[in-house]
């Protein structure tokens, strides 16, 4: 079947598109590098409310509340109570956690046994 293709919306690229969208892949992609840019790192795309919730926690907080050693500058917030099981992200459940030791502690907990938590 013949894929028909259409120019690619993005102002100066002569790209095709392929699958139906306006732009063309490399463009979509350089969009999304864009955005992730905008965004932070993986593991804090929640929204403003979360960074700025981070960004107090990070203040009031010097270590990570997991392993208690000195905070990094990728240090996440962590949940006392998961999100998982009702936690909210407000400032009385949540602590500063490396990204690590989040991580280990969410695998330990078995949010990845396909309970709520991706
Ligand atoms: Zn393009
Ligand atoms: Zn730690």
């Amino acid at each position: 079947m013949p894929i028909a293709a259409k120019p690619c919306n993005a102002p100066g690229c002569r790209g095709l598109v392929y699958n139906g969208g306006s732009r063309c892949r490399h463009c979509r992609r350089a969009a999304q590098r864009q955005q992730d840019a905008l965004r932070g790192t993986a593991h804090e795309r929640y929204g403003s409310e979360h960074r700025k919730l981070r960004a107090q926690v990070l203040l009031e907080e010097a270590i990570c509340g997991i392993c208690l050693g000195p905070g990094l500058d990728d240090d996440v917030l962590e949940h006392k109570i998961p999100v998982s099981r009702g936690g909210l992200t407000v400032r009385e459940n949540v602590r500063r956690a490396h990204a690590n030791c989040n991580a280990k502690k969410a695998a330990r907990e078995g949010w990845h046994r396909g309970k709520g938590q991706p």
